[in-house]
């Protein structure tokens, strides 16, 4: 095979890697869980400002160096994507529209003021690591291969300011089952005492600070006895906006006639691209889809009335979780009858068909490995 170009100039330099034994690697796939494990690869990429780009190799997974210093640990100036890669029925891999990751990637970089990683050298990393660990795919049912990009300041300086050198690196997962005894609906918790992001903050990207930000309001949720927390809009804390790492829906109506809403990009919601995939199969199915406001209010009285048939999260994790008990200080409810509602499990099903490679890729979603 060619040798891989990260970008012009910079080939993507493959190491040969120690890797463990067939007998190692099934007792892993055995039972992988999520975020536990890693693959025996990972790629690592230099940026130096004034050089750009000098040196991304695939090398062997281990601990990094860094100086105490090292702004990133500092300041947060970090970002991430989460993405999978699916065994396909013919024994090929394949991601799930990696690019649109990479251009989520692009966006989180410049909110940052990090440098771009270029498009194509993003693809070709994600690329490299999953072709390198293929047998680290994982193929029982529903399970995949979670793959993890992102990007850090790396300058051994303490000032404040945008560093001068970053390491963007990708590192790989192997992800069972997210609901391996059947779907079960998550109990949510609304956070009213605490907000995720503000109009101009950085909630629509993918940087660090947002999730360490998130970790107090998710225990308060835990501590009310709920799975998840949903976020409302910072200002008037009447708008749902979305949970701690997927996006919602709200299904309106039941039958051939259901139709679905979700919260509108407003900036201060992160993009999902499950959102996204699901709001072109859900129109595909024949269900309006409609991206706007939706307050708590409405929530409540559409569950008490009816209108609200079902809600669910959806993202790269667990593709979808229906929505079950919502909690909060201005009072309980359940939505429908607590049960994983039917248009929740048909997009459900009709999506990992889609990613699992067991329907036609008719959108060009998949990409080969
Ligand atoms: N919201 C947040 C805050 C997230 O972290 C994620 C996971 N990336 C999502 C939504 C869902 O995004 P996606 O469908 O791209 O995984």
């Amino acid at each position: 095979t060619s040798p891989r170009v990260f970008t012009e100039g910079v080939p993507l330099v493959v190491e040969d890697v120690p890797r463990r034994s067939a007998a190692e690697r099934a007792a892993v796939l055995a039972d992988p869980g999520f975020g536990r494990h890693f693959t025996d690869s990972m790629v690592v990429a230099r940026y130096r400002a004034g050089e750009g780009w000098v040196d991304a190799r695939l090398t062997g997974y281990g601990p990094l160096q860094l100086d105490p210093s090292t702004a990133g640990l500092h300041y947060a100036q970090s970002i991430f994507e989460g993405l999978k890669a699916y065994a396909q029925p013919d024994g090929s891999v394949a991601t799930f529209r990696p690019e649109s990751n990479a251009a989520r990637f692009a966006r989180s970089a410049a909110r940052l003021a990090m440098p771009a990683v270029p498009h194509d050298a993003f693809l070709t990393a994600v690329d490299a690591l999953v072709d390198a660990d293929r047998e680290w795919v994982p193929t029982g049912p529903d399970q995949t291969l979670y793959l993890r990009p992102y990007m850090m300041a790396v300058d051994p300086f303490l000032g404040v300011r945008p560093a001068s050198e970053y390491l963007f690196l990708v590192i790989a997962s192997p992800a069972g089952a997210y609901f391996p005894r059947g779907v079960q609906p998550v109990s949510v918790y609304l956070s009213e005492d605490y907000i995720r992001a503000a109009p101009g903050g950085t909630g629509d990207v993918k940087c660090a600070g947002n999730y360490a930000a998130s970790l107090l309001a998710q225990e308060q949720a835990i501590a009310a006895g709920c799975d998840q927390v949903v976020w409302l809009d910072a200002v008037e804390k009447r708008w749902v906006e979305e949970m701690g790492g997927m996006n919602l829906f709200f299904v309106l109506g039941s039958g051939a006639d259901a139709e679905l809403v979700t919260p509108e990009l407003t900036g201060t919601l992160l993009p999902g691209i499950t959102r996204e995939s699901l709001i072109t199969v859900a129109r595909e199915l024949g269900h309006p889809v409609t991206e706007r406001k939706f307050s708590v209010d409405e929530w409540r009285a559409g569950v008490a009335d009816g209108t609200v048939t079902e809600t669910f999260a959806c993202g790269t994790a667990a593709v979808i979780t229906p929505v079950g008990e919502v909690k909060g200080r201005t009072g309980d409810f359940t939505v429908g009858n607590g049960e994983p509602g039917p248009l929740t499990m048909e997009l459900r099903a009709r999506l990992l068909d889609v990613q699992h490679g067991r329907v036609p890729d008719t959108h060009g979603w998949l990409h080969r490995v």
